[in-house]
């Protein structure tokens, strides 16, 4: 369903992607690991259709991403992709709800229909008391579960979460993870998580590993030899 074939990348003189493949299907919950500057957020960048390779390329259905125009990938994101990032990143000014809603109102829906379906999103994370609160009066597990309602609202295809435990504590991290894998499972969406923590990877069907740019192994988490 989503495929990278031999994806090249560098910023300057720093290769972060040295001919990365990998083909990820429908409904897989992939998490791609290894150690700090192995590759992994840009990878997930390139998937996601947020930055382009220079090499290689990235399909959607079978359909080439990477050398969409800036409005088309924007347009194919909007429609297809929910992501999540390290700090929430949600707009300061615009309450947990608002916030929620956004994407939906970015795709056309109206404003009582997108803050309806917004709302039912932050019940079903347990985050309905947050609703009316500005980002700034939320903790770090509510910000995260906020986010996580947001990326999944639109109903995307593929949810990509870039280390989405990375600023918490274990326990709020073990909420978000359960409340993110739980509802993409629910609605067989696919999942693609950056993560350098044993504990994120572990609810991933599938693990792609990175080691300099590129895939240093792959396993079935739980049953092969990841990095071999
Ligand atoms: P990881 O997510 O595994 O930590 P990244 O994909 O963030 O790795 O980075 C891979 C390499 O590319 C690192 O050496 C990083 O410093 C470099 N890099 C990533 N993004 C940029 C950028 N926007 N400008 C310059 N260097 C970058
Ligand atoms: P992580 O590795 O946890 O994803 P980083 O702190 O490496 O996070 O990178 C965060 C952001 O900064 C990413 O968008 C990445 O592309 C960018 N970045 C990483 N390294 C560099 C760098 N050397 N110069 C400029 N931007 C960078």
């Amino acid at each position: 369903m989503l495929e990278a074939r031999a994806l090249r990348k560098a910023f300057g003189r720093t290769t972060a992607l040295d001919g990365v493949s990998a083909e990820i299907g429908e409904g897989e919950i992939i998490a791609i690991t290894g150690p700090s500057g192995s590759g992994k957020s840009t990878l997930l960048h390139c998937l996601a259709g947020i930055i382009r390779p220079e090499a290689g390329e990235v399909r959607l259905d079978g359909r080439r991403v990477d050398t969409l125009d800036e409005d088309d990938r924007t347009r194919l994101r909007r429609e297809n992709f929910g992501i999540v990032f390290q700090f929430g990143q949600l707009v300061p000014e615009l309450s947990a709800v608002e916030n929620v809603a956004l994407p939906l109102l970015f795709n056309r829906h109206g404003r009582r229909e997108s803050l309806r379906t917004a709302r039912s999103w932050l019940e079903r994370l347990d985050t309905a008391d947050c609703a009316d609160h500005l980002p700034g009066e939320l903790s770090g597990g509510q910000l995260q579960r906020v986010a996580v309602a947001r990326a999944l609202a639109v109903g995307p295809r593929v949810v990509f979460a870039d280390e989405p435990t990375g600023a918490l504590d274990s326990l709020a991290g073990e909420q978000v993870m359960d409340t993110l894998v739980g509802t993409a499972r629910e609605s067989r969406t696919t999942l693609v998580i950056v993560t350098h923590d044993n504990r994120v990877a572990a609810y991933a069907d599938r693990e792609i590993v990175l080691r300099d740019g590129t895939v240093a192994g792959a396993s079935t988490v739980g049953t092969s030899t990841a990095g071999a």
